[in-house]
């Protein structure tokens, strides 16, 4: 097992149960608080961002998206761009609406976020269905811009969200 693997598995509670019966919440608060663990899982993320090419836009997706999509984008030196939940960004937005297991949700993102034609990697916490990954990858088509790779720090296998977002896939440090 990996340094990178052992410390991920230490610092990431699973939290049973949360937040609806049968479900294994991924806790990521306890590594964000360390902050050598935090360096580590930072490095690890930007070493596969690098795999995916040249990239000129991060988009992070609310909220943890937002923990890690920006160090990212530092490193890559390439932009970030927010996708937030409806009703939250202050100008002229692009939505898309995306299934949940109970209802629909509307992720939105500024129409003049990015330039036709970037190559954008979208950066979230977990991966679990792959709806959301999804519902991103759809606003950066309306925009006019390519997903060039999806990175997450845990994807959950059994909910088939891999498969969901083939070609392109998604990469992550730890799979459960
Ligand atoms: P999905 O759209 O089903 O792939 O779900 C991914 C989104 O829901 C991400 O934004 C995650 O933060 C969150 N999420 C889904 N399942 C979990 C889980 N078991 N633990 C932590 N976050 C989760």
């Amino acid at each position: 097992m990996s340094d990178l693997t052992e410390t991920i598995d230490g610092l990431v509670r699973p939290i049973e149960d949360w937040p609806e019966p049968g479900v294994t919440f991924r806790d990521i608060t306890p590594l964000l608080a360390d902050p050598a663990a935090l360096a580590a899982v930072m490095d690890g993320l930007v070493e596969l961002a690098q795999q995916a090419g040249p990239i000129d836009a991060v988009l992070g997706i609310e909220a943890r998206g937002f923990l890690f999509g920006p160090s990212v984008a530092l490193r890559l030196d390439a932009g970030f761009v927010p996708v937030r939940k409806a009703g939250k960004l202050p100008a002229t937005s692009l939505s898309t609406s995306y299934e949940l297991e109970y209802g629909a949700a509307v992720l939105e993102m500024h129409v003049d976020a990015l330039t036709p034609g970037a190559r954008v990697l979208v950066v979230d916490d977990v991966l679990a269905t792959g709806g959301t990954m999804l519902a991103a990858a759809d606003l950066v088509q309306q925009a006019g811009a390519t997903v060039a790779g999806n990175l997450v720090l845990i994807e959950l296998l059994a909910l088939g969200g891999q498969a969901r977002l083939a070609p392109v896939g998604c990469a992550s440090l730890r799979t459960y």
